[in-house]
C-alpha cells in the first residue's frame, strides 16, 4: 500500500474491518435520508445522485400540493418567486461562500457561457483558455463564445491553463470529471490574478462531495451542477457564484427578465438585480428547485471536512483493491489530490460495467476505456465497497463479462 494513503486513511484489511468503520461512522444515518432500493449498490452518485425522501416530498408539495391548490397564486403564496436565491443561499454553505453569493438557475452550459462573457471585461487580456481534456461542453461553450466575440480560444495542454492564461479568461474544473485529479483553487487563484486573469471554476465534479471553500481561495466566478452529488434530481438547475464585491459590476450577456430589480414593472429598460442573482435569466423550473431543495436536507448539520474525508476514504479502498485485481487506476493515489470518485482502465471496461449492474453494483464508463466509481459518502459504507469491489474481483476472474449480450453499447453510458 502507498504510504502517503496510509498516513491519511487507515483503510480496512478485512470485512469485518469494514464493519467497523461503518460502526463508527458519523454519516452512517444519511442513508436512511434515500430512496434507494434494496439490493442496488449505487456508485454512480457523481453523474447522477439518487432520489432522497426529501426531493420526492417537496416534488409532491409543489405539484399536488401548491400546484393544484394555489395554481398562479403559488408564486406568491409558496414563495416560488425567491426559490431560485433561497436554494442558492442554503447552497452556499455547501462552497464556501456567503449567502447572496449563489443563484440557481439554468444548466452550467449556459452560466459557463454567461460567466466567461461577463469575465471578459475584467481581464487584462482578451483571451479565452480552456485545457484539451477538460469535460466538452465547457470546449465547446468557450469555443461558440469565442466565435461570436471574435476573442481567440487557446486550447491549453492539460494541466497547462494557468500557464498559459496571460491575464485571460480560463474556464478549470475542480475535479476533472475522468481522473478525478483535484486542483490547488488558492494557488491558481493567486496566480491567474497576478496576472490579471480570470478563472471560472467548473464546480460539478466537487460540490457535495469536497469542501469546497470559494470565499477562502478569493474565487470570483464559479458554476456547478446539482444532480450530482448535491442529489438534485435528473435535469435539476444548475447554480452561479459570483462574489459580492465583484457580482454588482457584471454584465450579463442573457439579462432576461428573471434577473431584472423589477420583473413585474414590465419596463423596456433593462436594470440588473444587485449581486449574483441577476445572472438568473428565464423562468426557473419550480418543480426541479423543490425537489433540489427538498434533497438538500440531507446536508443540514453535516460536515463537508467529514464528507470529504468520508469519499476518500472509499476511493482509497475502491483504487487499492482495484490494483489488487491488476487494473490500471486512472486517478491520484494520493487521496489528497482526488475529488469523490476513482478511476480505472481496462481494455473491456464497457461489458464488465454492465456485468456488474447485472450484480446489482451501478458504475459507468467513459471511452475509450475508464471505469467511473463514484463514492457519494452520505449513503454509501465501507463494507458495501468492500462487497462490490470482491464482486468485481470475481467478475474479472471468471470473465462473466465476456458476452456479446455485455458488448452492446446504450447511448447514455
Ligand atoms: C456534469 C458536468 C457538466 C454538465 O453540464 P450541463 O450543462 O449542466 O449539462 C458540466 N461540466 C462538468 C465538468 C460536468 O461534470
Amino acid at each position: 500500500m502507498h504510504k502517503q494513503a496510509m498516513t491519511l486513511i487507515s483503510l480496512p484489511e478485512s470485512r469485518a474491518e469494514a464493519e467497523a468503520l461503518d460502526a463508527t461512522d458519523p454519516l452512517a444515518l444519511c442513508r436512511d435520508a434515500f430512496a434507494l432500493p434494496e439490493g442496488v449498490t449505487y456508485l454512480v452518485g457523481h453523474s447522477l445522485g439518487p432520489a432522497t425522501i426529501g426531493a420526492l416530498r417537496n416534488l409532491r408539495a409543489a405539484s399536488e400540493g401548491a400546484w393544484v391548490n394555489d395554481r398562479v397564486g403559488a408564486w406568491n403564496s409558496a414563495e416560488w418567486i425567491h426559490l431560485s436565491e433561497h436554494v442558492g443561499n442554503r447552497l452556499a454553505r455547501l462552497v464556501g461562500a456567503k449567502a447572496g453569493e449563489v443563484v440557481v438557475c439554468d444548466s452550467v452550459s449556459i452560466n459557463l457561457f454567461k460567466l466567461a462573457a461577463s469575465a471578459l471585461p475584467l481581464a487584462r487580456t482578451r483571451r479565452l483558455v480552456v485545457e484539451e481534456d477538460e469535460f466538452p461542453t465547457d470546449q465547446y461553450i468557450l469555443d461558440g463564445l469565442s466565435g461570436l466575440t471574435g476573442v481567440d480560444l487557446v486550447r491549453a495542454a492539460p494541466g497547462k491553463g494557468i500557464s498559459q492564461l496571460e491575464g485571460g479568461v480560463l474556464v478549470k474544473s475542480l475535479v476533472n470529471y475522468r481522473s478525478s485529479q483535484l486542483a490547488d483553487m488558492a494557488a491558481d487563484e493567486a496566480s491567474a490574478q497576478s496576472g490579471g486573469g480570470v478563472i471560472i471554476w467548473d464546480l460539478s465534479h466537487a460540490t457535495g462531495v469536497l469542501d469546497v471553500k470559494l470565499s477562502a481561495a478569493s474565487a470570483r466566478f464559479a458554476t456547478g451542477c446539482t444532480y450530482k452529488y448535491l442529489n438534485g434530481g435528473p435535469g435539476a438547475p444548475a447554480f452561479v457564484y459570483a462574489r459580492a464585491d465583484v457580482a454588482d459590476r457584471l454584465e450579463t450577456p442573457l439579462p432576461g427578465w428573471m434577473g431584472h430589480s423589477a420583473p413585474f414593472e414590465f419596463t423596456s429598460a433593462y436594470a440588473p438585480k444587485t449581486g449574483t442573482a441577476r445572472f438568473a435569466s428565464g423562468t426557473p423550473p419550480i418543480l426541479s428547485l423543490a425537489a433540489l431543495n427538498g434533497a438538500l436536507d440531507v446536508f443540514d448539520g453535516v460536515s463537508m471536512v467529514e464528507v470529504q474525508s468520508k469519499a476518500r476514504a472509499l476511493g482509497q479502498m475502491c483504487l487499492m483493491m482495484a490494483e489488487g485485481m491488476g487494473l490500471d487506476v486512472a486517478s491520484p493515489l494520493d487521496p489528497a489530490s482526488r475529488g469523490g470518485h476513482v478511476s480505472v482502465c481496462h481494455p473491456d471496461g464497457y461489458p464488465l460495467v454492465r456485468a456488474l449492474a447485472d450484480w446489482g453494483i451501478e458504475a459507468d464508463f467513459r471511452t475509450p476505456h475508464t471505469i467511473r466509481f463514484g463514492l457519494s459518502p452520505l449513503f454509501l459504507g465501507y463494507a458495501e465497497i468492500w462487497d462490490a469491489m470482491s464482486e468485481l474481483a470475481e467478475i474479472i476472474e471468471t470473465r462473466s463479462w465476456d458476452t456479446e449480450a455485455y458488448r452492446e453499447k446504450a447511448i447514455v453510458t
